[in-house]
């Protein structure tokens, strides 16, 4: 059964890990009240992994769950708009319980909210993806929810899983935990079906991996087995390992790294290799650009593209589209994302980095595209 010893945990070995709560773990069911005995043993966790090195991102829900108390709107289900008021209500309540317990340990909270959009939307899609960057750099622990109280049916996830695996990939992290009241995928339900078989390991969702998560819940904020394998599938395809594992226990965190029962979804790839692939998949690149021999060089050697090494661009791109990039002869050496509009890189190129916030009135990346967002091409020489 699951037995990882903690040495080769993929939880262990990531550089940066999404934590997902559900709202039956953070809130009471009795009292409606956040339960806090239970978040301090999850926060000592997450700054355990903080202070050996490792990056935590929190993904939290309870904000409807919290706000239909203060507001008297009973144990029914509730209708969307109330829903949205109990999640303007609840995320403040939610936002302040972390603060306090964050901060009197000296770690500062950045609260996030994020739509559907955010995350579909390209360039939504990089600013969410820039902020994150920056709050890690900058020491800060990003706490994640749904913006439940603008997010209209047709377009918000509901559920905080695959907002979870969103989050995931969009910061590219190395493994995401879903804290959940089930500790892992069963053959069937554990509940009814006594013969229902536990799955310590999937490295492939097939159909009957699939048919085993059952129907999708409808319910606003509830996500049940068949959500949690979509999200498996978006981490295990941004090159990221998910774990569910049951989250009730004091210190989840910690019983999982001491061999907890759960079940891992492993990728393929990792999330570089995962981001390399797809860029170099696709299949019409917007635009590109022409490299002189010097900057050939340098991508060669595994550096970032600059707009000084670049001698023209072509064709009509945004911020964060792939583009070709092409040998002075002519023949397509690489692909990268590009940090620039078309319309900005004609500006820029052939120029130096430090004159780009003179040249465009703003300060945007140095690199024309970044080395992480970029892929030699097979057979690419100098
Ligand atoms: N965003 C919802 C909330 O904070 C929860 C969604 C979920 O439970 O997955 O209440």
């Amino acid at each position: 059964m699951s037995t990882r010893s903690s040495t080769n945990s993929p939880l262990t070995q990531a550089r940066r890990v999404v934590i997902k709560v559900g709202s039956a773990l953070l809130v009471e069911s009795g009292t409606g009240r956040i339960n806090r005995a239970w978040l301090e043993t999850l926060i000592e966790d997450l700054l355990r992994l903080r202070q050996r090195g490792q990056q935590v991102i929190l993904v939290s829900s309870g904000a409807i769950a919290l706000g239909r108390r203060q507001l008297s709107l009973g144990k029914g289900p509730l209708r969307l708009e109330e829903s949205q008021a109990a999640a303007a209500v609840g995320q403040i309540r939610l936002a302040h319980a972390y603060k306090e317990l964050l901060e009197s340990r000296q770690v500062t909270v950045a609260q996030v909210l994020l739509t559907l959009e955010d995350s579909e939307r390209r360039r939504r899609y990089l600013n969410a993806r820039a902020t994150l960057e920056t709050l890690l750099t900058l020491g800060a622990l990003p706490v994640i929810n749904e913006n439940d109280t603008v997010a209209t049916t047709e377009i918000r996830y509901g559920d905080n899983d695959r907002l979870a695996a969103r989050v995931a990939q969009m910061a590219g992290a190395d493994c995401l935990i879903l804290l959940s009241d089930v500790d892992g995928l069963y053959t069937g339900d554990p509940h009814r079906d006594p013969a229902a078989q536990f799955i310590p390991e999937v490295r492939q969702i097939t159909p009957e991996i699939d048919a085993m998560g059952g129907r999708p819940a409808s319910e606003f904020g509830s996500g049940g087995m068949a959500t949690k394998l979509l999200a498996a599938r978006i981490a295990v395809a941004a090159g990221c390992h998910m774990c569910i594992t049951d989250g009730h226990p004091r210190h989840p965190v910690s019983r999982l790294e001491e061999g907890a029962r759960c079940t891992w979804f492993v990728p393929g790839a990792t999330p570089i290799a995962a981001r390399k692939q797809w860029i170099a998949g696709t299949l019409r690149p917007a635009g590109a650009v022409t490299i002189d021999h010097g900057a050939l060089h340098a991508l060669l050697a595994g550096r970032s593209l600059l707009p000084a090494g670049v001698t023209g661009a072509r064709g009509q791109f945004e911020r964060g589209d792939t583009v070709s990039v092409l040998t002075p002869e002519g023949a397509e050496v690489a692909r990268g994302i590009i940090g620039y509009s078309d319309a900005d890189a004609a500006r820029i190129i052939g120029r130096q980095s430090a004159e780009i916030p003179d040249i465009l009135g703003f300060r945007g990346r140095d690199e024309l595209i970044h080395r992480d967002d970029l892929v030699l091409l097979q057979g690419a020489r100098p």
